[in-house]
């Protein structure tokens, strides 16, 4: 593994390459990785990148707007097969209908979602400010996809009405855990926190302690008085929040919370990314500024230093 280690990182500096992970992704990537993060985390850092080549340790919509925010660098996905299942759940045509039936509504997706359905978006947002960006919208009705637990989460914390398109989109990862899956955790670990992702069920987010992105958990649980932790989201992010803080205990809530698209990737995977310059990312022009138009929306909400 070591060799591998050192391959990499001198294929890295070669290709004057930055390597980007998600907190899902295995924890011998996130080691390698220049900067780990989630998905508004990865955005701001591809934007302010001086590297000429992006390998993106994600998944496909998160290396798609990279590639959008970076159109003059070469963004690299090491598998084409690492795709988000939810993102998936959401069509064009879903959004063309729901704005038939809305016409005064606005429409903001998730990052979640393909670079095709977020030109039909007026803004993007991610976990990390759902309910911010959604407030700063004009409209009192919003279309909102393709999360529909996300859709709940931020019904709750603005004036908004909610229209989740399509009506059922969930992420498979996350709407598996249950209510029982983090009342049997607190049967062994009862001194613990309840700390969930908004896209698990409504019955999990009434229950937990805090709800938050990935990364809005780890500057949680550093600042709580608490000393353990019952984490609910992808497993990946256990291995961040026990390297950034060691004085704390955290436990996954399932075994089974494992997204098989961020695990796609390996290191001899981003190896041979690196080596061959493969998979190169691109987004067509005509639907790279569109999309563009409404992640900058985004963006604009948001400073890097603003708290998550
Ligand atoms: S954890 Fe869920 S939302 Fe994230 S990439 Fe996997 S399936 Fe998609």
């Amino acid at each position: 593994m070591k060799n591998l280690i050192n391959e990499i990182l001198e294929l890295k500096k070669e290709r004057n390459a930055i390597i980007l992970a998600h907190n899902y992704q295995r924890p011998e990537i996130q080691d390698i990785a220049d900067f780990v993060g989630d998905s508004l985390g990865l955005s701001r850092e591809a934007i302010d990148t001086k590297a000429e080549v992006i390998v993106f340790c994600g998944v496909d919509f998160m290396a798609e707007t990279a590639s959008i925010l970076n159109p003059d660098k070469t963004v690299l996905i090491p598998d084409k097969s690492a795709i988000c299942p939810m993102a998936m759940m959401l069509k064009v045509e879903d959004i063309k209908v729901a704005k038939e039936k809305y016409p005064n509504a606005e429409t903001v997706l998730y990052i979640n979602s393909t670079a095709e359905t977020k030109t039909e978006a007026d803004c993007i947002c991610t976990s990390a400010n759902a309910p911010e960006t959604i407030n700063a919208m004009n409209s009192d009705t919003i279309l909102f996809g393709p999360d529909k637990n996300l859709a709940y989460f931020v019904e709750k914390r603005t004036k908004k009405r909610i229209i989740p398109v399509p009506e059922d989109g969930v992420c498979p990862t996350h709407h598996q855990l249950s209510k029982d899956d983090f009342l049997n955790s607190l049967k062994k670990y009862p001194n613990a926190e309840l700390v969930v992702h908004p896209e698990v069920i409504p019955e999990v987010q009434e229950m937990a302690t805090h709800i938050a992105s990935t990364e809005g958990m780890l500057e949680y649980c550093k600042k709580s008085n608490s000393k353990e932790f019952i984490i609910g989201t992808e497993n990946g992010i256990i291995h961040r929040l026990k390297r950034e803080i060691p004085g704390k205990k955290f436990y996954a809530a399932s075994e089974i919370a494992i997204c098989p698209a961020m695990k796609m990737i390996t290191l001899e995977k981003v190896r041979d990314s690196l080596k061959e310059l493969k998979y190169e990312v691109r987004v067509p022009e005509e639907i790279s500024m569109k999309a563009k138009e409404a992640i900058d929306c985004m963006l604009s909400h948001h400073s890097k230093n603003d708290p998550l």
